[in-house]
């Protein structure tokens, strides 16, 4: 997991997840599924829900060795507006989800063990011949070591944004350009940067976050359970007290915590962050939420067309 490209993202070809779509169907069946993936003999499938709704598309995908079917269905569906408290999310800082009522979700990041792990498989990998079988092998051996921990951290953001869509009526999230924020520290030839291994490894715990995956994640379930997502300029936010409202970068006297010049507040500076978020968002909003939000643009006259995107059935299967 130590290759980086140029743009600062971690390279996983070895694991990269390849997939495609079939086409609407033209007429339904009594087994849907089967009608578009019909599954060889001797082949395994763990199916982990059961497919509800009418069938609109399927997705076929595969990860290392393991292959995975994904049915979107179409399903009608009233959704009463969420009565929950409106709330700030703040991402990737000193940890990985802070809410602003100060609940912390936790993305379990690579033990030193695992990552010990990964680097043998990279290295294995590059010692064996090229277009040896015995270098497939380990290839094959590296991907399902990379797809076990994007698993679990996958698991555990469906978690987090599960209950965080479940039980607010508003979601405030910042607009964060992660490939900006993980540019790499290293600088130039002429001007070299500093702490380029401190830069490296939070640009690692951002990654590792996947703060892109946890905003689509929010995307679809805040319509599914009638909240709505607001995004708003992540300009300040760390920086602002939420106390008094004073801006003042130097107020981060560490990277968890904040303390206040002006009002001698002390606070964890996640939370601090997340409540200006949530600021942010309900005035962004006018006070009146779901009048200035993507998401909440497509409530309404589309809800129940979306009502279940990305709500897959999926059968899964191994070579
Ligand atoms: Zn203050």
């Amino acid at each position: 997991m130590r290759k980086t490209s140029r743009s600062g993202r971690r390279s996983t070809s070895a694991a990269a997840r390849r997939a495609f779509a079939t086409p609407t169907p033209s007429r339904s069946r009594s087994s849907p599924a089967a009608s578009f993936c019909r599954k060889p003999a001797g082949v395994r499938i763990v199916m982990h829900r059961p497919i509800d709704g009418k069938i609109k598309n399927v997705t076929v995908s595969t990860l290392a060795d393991e292959w995975f079917v994904s049915a979107q269905t179409e399903l009608e569906t009233v959704i009463p507006p969420n009565a929950g408290p409106a709330v700030g999310i703040d991402l990737g800082s000193a940890q990985p989800i802070v809410l602003s009522d100060g609940a912390v979700f936790g993305i379990p990041r690579a033990t030193p063990t695992e990552r010990r792990r990964l680097e043998n498989a990279h290295r294995t990998v590059h010692r064996r011949k090229k277009g040896s079988k015995n270098r497939e092998k380990a290839k094959l051996s590296l991907a399902r070591l990379q797809a076990k921990a994007a698993r679990r951290r996958r698991d555990a953001a469906h978690k987090a944004t599960t209950t965080i869509a479940k039980n607010h009526s508003v979601v405030v999230i910042e607009d964060l350009k992660v490939k900006q924020m993980t540019k790499t520290g290293r600088g130039t030839a002429e001007a070299p940067g500093t702490l380029v291994q401190k830069k490296a490894n939070e640009n690692r715990a951002l990654l590792e976050i996947a703060p892109r995956t946890i905003r689509t994640m929010l995307e679809y379930k805040c319509r599914w359970y009638g909240s709505t997502l607001v995004v708003v300029d992540p300009a300040h936010t760390s920086e602002t007290c939420s106390a008094c409202g004073v801006v003042d970068a130097e107020a981060r006297i560490t990277r968890a915590r904040y303390v206040c010049n002006a009002c001698g507040g002390d606070f964890d500076a996640d939370e601090n962050a997340a409540r200006n978020i949530l600021v942010k968002g309900i005035s962004s909003t006018g006070g009146l939420p779901g009048m200035a939000c993507e998401s909440s643009q497509t409530i309404g006259r589309k809800q129940e067309d979306d009502a279940r995107e990305g709500g897959s059935s999926a059968l899964q299967g191994r070579e």
